[in-house]
């Protein structure tokens, strides 16, 4: 692993600062999901076994650098007691002198967790001060929030670059390591699923990834640029026209290079995104003036699984539809269970971001893949060969 992991860290009796992503959904002062609260207890459990004593800090939605009642991890508390079975202290605030005394009072074992980092908006600005306040009487860093690594905020590059770098936990080591096989991927057959919305991400994703790819799978509303790109008619459909040169490009270089690029064969459509009882499905090149396409359609979904049948590798970012609004999930779902079905004969399989964790959730088959990777963002920036800002920082030097 190229960064250092809690293997090589000494932890007895001393003050770890976690960053931990407990970025969860909450509903009239509730956890409705606790996934990610469960994804970190591995490493919290680590670091008590181990001696430490874990000042355990998060951001929650969007508060915006202000105190909002709305975003406390106050109810995360109380979730991660009930999971862990131990008592686990609250500071009102996440720096000051009251939090600076509880945790100047902590004993191994003991586990402090902080308010909402983003109440302060020193986090988002990544504010030195600040940062030299969060990491306080810490003396280990440790990185267990994946899916913000891609951010330099605060709590993840200041503080490591305070404490003189850092570890990351097991579960940025988890998705790492299944990224890692990624990027190494050599002869196998490499498949490369794209939805969602936007394209530019996901283009310099196909840059990165083209020399090692065979096979690049287009669905979603990005799918109807490349689709323009290729003369066709995509009526009201989602449409980037600043990217439509790229796409053009990226199909001339795939071509070049043999990797084939599949579009949809058909398309489901509909007058508007609330007029899915109007949905139809319609063949690619006939798609209506006044349509918008909202999924890909059956032969599509086929097309895929043929394809995903024949791949050892398969990585899938964004969902193929508006999945968030019946019918248009359908395509998301099917495909869903093509890339359980080949995990299951042997193929490595990664499906990352929010709207996808939700889908393969929502489908059933979470378990049957490979890896589910909590990042969208982060696991974009990997694909994209890109490193890592707060992992990059737990390389560096005491400052
Ligand atoms: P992204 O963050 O780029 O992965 O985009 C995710 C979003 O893309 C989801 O909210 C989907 O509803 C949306 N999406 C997927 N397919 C389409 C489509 N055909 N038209 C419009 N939006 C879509």
């Amino acid at each position: 692993m190229k960064y250092p992991t809690l293997d090589e860290a000494d932890l007895e009796a001393r003050k770890v600062f976690l960053r931990a992503d407990l970025n969860v959904p909450l509903e009239n002062g509730k956890v409705t999901d606790d996934t990610r609260i469960r994804g970190m207890i591995p490493t919290l459990k680590l670091l008590l076994e181990r001696g430490a004593s874990v000042v355990v800090a998060s951001h929650l939605g969007r508060p915006g650098g202000k105190v909002n009642p709305e975003y406390s991890l106050a109810p995360v508390a109380d979730v991660l007691e009930e999971i862990m079975g131990i008592s686990i202290a609250f500071a009102p605030d996440c720096i000051g002198a009251h939090v600076d005394s509880m945790r100047a009072s902590m004993k191994p074992g003991d586990v402090l967790l902080l308010e909402n980092l983003r109440f302060n908006p020193g986090e988002e600005k990544c504010d030195d001060d600040f940062a030299r306040s969060l990491a306080g009487d810490a003396q280990v860093y440790v990185n267990d929030a994946f899916g913000t690594s891609h951010r330099s905020h605060a709590s993840m590059v200041g503080v490591p670059r305070i404490l003189g770098g850092g570890y990351i936990g097991l579960l940025v080591q988890k998705e790492l390591e299944a990224f890692e096989r990624v990027l190494t991927v050599g002869d196998e057959p490499f498949t490369l699923v794209l939805g969602g919305a936007k394209v530019s991400d996901k283009i310099q994703v196909i840059e990165h990834l083209l020399p090692r790819l065979n096979n690049i799978l287009v669905g979603g509303g990005m799918a109807f640029t490349f689709m323009k790109c290729k003369g066709l008619e995509i009526g009201e459909s989602l449409l980037d026209v600043e990217r439509l040169e790229a796409a053009g490009r990226i199909m001339s270089e795939a071509e070049r290079r043999g990797v084939r690029i599949v579009l949809p064969v058909d398309v489901v459509t509909a007058p508007s995104l609330d007029a899915a009882d109007r949905a139809e499905t319609v063949p690619a090149d006939a798609m209506p003036r006044d349509g918008m396409g909202l999924d890909i359609g059956p032969e599509t979904v086929r097309e895929f699984g043929r394809v995903i049948a024949e791949s050892a590798v398969v990585v899938w970012n964004g969902p193929l539809g508006v999945f968030e609004i019946p019918p248009f999930d359908k395509g998301t779902t099917a495909v869903a269970l093509a890339v359980a079905e080949a995990s299951d004969k042997g193929a490595f399989t990664v499906v990352g971001g929010g709207d996808l964790v939700r889908a393969v959730h929502e489908a059933g088959v979470s378990d049957r893949i490979g890896y589910v990777s909590t990042g969208g963002g982060a696991s974009l920036r990997l694909l994209q060969g890109m490193e890592l800002p707060a992992l990059a920082a737990l390389k560096g030097a005491r400052t």
